[in-house]
């Protein structure tokens, strides 16, 4: 399978999909960004100002204190695949709707299905519910869950949202020490499965 072109045909399918809430001309939408072969997929909200304007998700200053916490656990941000709930821009930045949400779900989907990451680090309380629903951030962030996904194995990270991070002391602490523990994880990820054999 050719990863960039079915990045790209899911990007043309959103364009076109006259159903998208929040679309009104196709450069409405903001597709995601990053590695097609990421072993890691970093899931946000919906895009803000900036990333409405540039058309890429995490670029204003949430997207900052993500790429420095990359850097921080040496991380190119090229590695990684980020992309979000919601690929627009909502009015005010307000929260996305449950309808939303529901209308983007089946994009991100097939981003996944695409790039088929071993791990996802879900950013925020919304994509964290579409992996570990009726779970609470603040009792679960920065753990490491086994989930089947559409029958493969997985591993979910849940973390607060770094634009949270930004307005809170309290959440950047944890937000800093989950994004450091990340490697850790990352470690466990990248093991070689060692395949058990009846030696008879
Ligand atoms: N917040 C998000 O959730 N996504 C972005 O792309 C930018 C800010």
């Amino acid at each position: 399978m050719d990863k960039v072109k079915e990045l790209q045909k899911i990007k043309e399918d959103m364009e076109a999909d006259k159903k998208l809430p929040l679309v009104s001309k196709p450069e409405d939408v903001i597709p995601g960004d990053g590695n097609p072969d990421a072993k890691i997929v970093f899931i946000g909200e919906a895009g803000g100002y900036h990333e409405s304007v540039q058309r890429k998700p995490f670029v204003g200053q949430a997207g900052q204190l993500l790429n420095r916490g990359l850097k921080a656990i040496g991380l190119a941000r090229e590695e990684v695949y980020i992309t979000n709930m919601v690929k627009t821009r909502p009015p005010e930045n307000r929260d996305p709707l449950p309808e939303e949400l529901a209308a983007y779900s089946k994009y991100l989907d097939r981003e996944l299905e695409v790039i088929q990451p071993k791990m996802i680090v879900t950013l925020g309380r919304f994509s964290m519910g579409k992996f570990l629903p009726g779970e609470k951030i603040s009792g679960i962030h920065g753990k490491k869950f086994m989930i089947k996904w559409h029958g493969k194995d997985m591993i979910v990270v849940p973390m607060y949202h770094p634009a949270a991070a930004l307005r809170n002391g309290n959440v950047m602490q944890e937000f800093r020490k989950d994004f450091f523990n990340l490697p850790n994880i990352l470690k466990e990820v990248n093991k070689p499965v060692i395949k058990q054999m009846n030696l008879i």
